[in-house]
């Protein structure tokens, strides 16, 4: 029987196992001693595996036709798969969870079918990756026909996946697309330490070199080097390109998207509040619709007096403490780090990829899946749902290039 090497016991390489191990010999080489380690972090520790919006605009990448990967056949064959190995999901607004809502009802899951189908898993990190002779010999003594690359990105290092896969691309010659953080945390310009903490329902809009190129609603949560929250999570991965890109990166929030959308409709609000609280002073109306420490700092950058009455603000005074609610605008300067984030974006470029197969168009017998590709996705489970995808097409070794190597 055929050999197979499978570098990283997550997601995307556990899927490729237990799909290779019905017709190969097969082995994972993972360097933590527990495989799924990550898939436990996931989705607050109830693992949000799957969305049943299937949309490919939900995923991103730089280079190569993706939607190839993500086709209606890969996502039944992927929906079927975690039916099969016994998941049983509860669905929320489509969200996809374990009914335990427990993420370790997906690890067991995997790894069950995998100790099932006799996969063989060998605790140890991989620091070289060699081809000789038509074989891959893997920390010179473990020698197999076929390779798969599983070895994640680099976001939540501390799970294992430290970029290393993308050395073992470079090394076969494979085009790396810059890899950065994505779904992860926005650090912006000005001082808002004060307002940490604060958690409110807002419209998040992204403004890259003044144009506005998406928007979400959601929970936004400030904290001291700026802002997180599914919304914010949402915009990052364009946001973060930009910045790499040099460009000019904002994000301007609506603190009252239910209210209002413009200036005139905010304005008209205060007003009957104002008349039905029996003129109440501006930070007591404030302090009815935010916390109390943003009601001072909208007050404090709209330069207006806590005390102040609004029918004795000028229109002025009353439009720019309107702007400033619907438009809490600030400098993006960073992300919040690998660390922080819960995927990469970019990796191994698509283009020297067999999307069919997923085998490399460079190296026979190489195979990629999962983060490591140049392939990220929102949140709502479609970066598992991209892991799952993947290992099952990498799994199927089905690949056959011309490649010289
Ligand atoms: C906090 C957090 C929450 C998340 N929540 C969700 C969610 O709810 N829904 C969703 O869809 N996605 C979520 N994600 C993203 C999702 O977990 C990943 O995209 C997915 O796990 C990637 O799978 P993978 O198999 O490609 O890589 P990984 O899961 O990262 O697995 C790679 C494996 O390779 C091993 N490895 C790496 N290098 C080596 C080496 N040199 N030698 C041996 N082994 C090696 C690593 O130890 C690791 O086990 C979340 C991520 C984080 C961090």
């Amino acid at each position: 029987m055929k050999k197979v090497i499978i570098i990283g016991g997550g997601a995307s390489g556990l899927t490729a196992a237990i799909k290779a191990s019905k017709d190969y010999d097969v082995t994972i080489i993972e360097k933590n001693n527990k495989l799924g380690k990550k898939i436990l972090i996931t989705g607050n520790g109830k693992c949000n595996y799957w969305n049943e919006n299937q949309d490919v605009n939900n995923m991103y990448h730089s280079s190569g036709d993706y939607k190839k990967i993500i086709n209606q056949l890969n996502l039944t064959k992927a929906h079927a798969f975690l039916d099969s190995i016994g998941i049983i999901p509860f669905i929320k607004n489509g969200y996809y969870y374990p009914n335990s809502n427990q993420a370790i009802s997906v690890v067991n899951a995997l790894v069950d079918e995998t100790i099932n189908n006799n996969v063989k898993v060998i605790n140890e990190e991989v620091i070289k990756v060699e081809k000789k002779d038509n074989k891959f010999i893997i920390n010179n003594k473990y020698a197999s026909d076929y390779l798969i690359v599983a070895t994640g990105g680099k976001a939540a290092p501390k799970t294992g996946s430290d970029g290393f896969g993308y050395e073992i691309a470079k090394s076969f010659n494979h085009n790396i697309i810059k890899p950065l953080p994505a779904l992860v945390g926005l650090e912006v310009e000005e001082n808002i330490k004060e307002l940490s903490g604060i958690r409110l329902i807002g419209e998040v809009n992204l403004l890259i070199n003044n144009e506005l190129v998406q928007k979400e609603l959601g929970e936004v949560q400030f904290n001291d080097y700026g802002f997180s929250g599914i919304p914010v999570l949402q915009i990052s991965s364009k946001a973060i390109k930009a910045l790499d890109d040099n460009k000019n990166v904002f994000i301007s929030i609506n603190l009252l998207p239910n209210i209002a959308d413009d200036i005139l409709g905010l304005r008209s609000f205060l007003k009957v509040q104002d008349k039905h609280l029996n003129n109440k002073s501006i930070s007591q109306i404030l302090d009815q619709l935010f916390n109390y420490k943003l009601s001072n700092y909208l007050l404090k950058i709209s330069k207006i007096d806590s005390n102040a009455k609004i029918e004795k603000l000028s229109n002025n005074e009353l439009d720019l403490l309107c702007h400033n609610i619907l438009n809490f605008n600030f400098k993006i300067i960073k992300d919040h780090g690998f660390e922080n984030a819960q995927t990469t974006s970019g990796g191994v470029d698509l283009k020297e990829i067999n999307l069919d197969t997923l085998e490399s168009l460079k190296v026979k017998g190489l195979y990629f899946c999962g983060e490591v590709l140049d392939v990220d996705g929102a949140c709502g489970g479609y970066n598992l749902s991209f892991a799952w995808t993947s290992g099952l097409i990498a799994g199927e070794i089905r690949g056959d290039t011309n490649a010289s190597n």
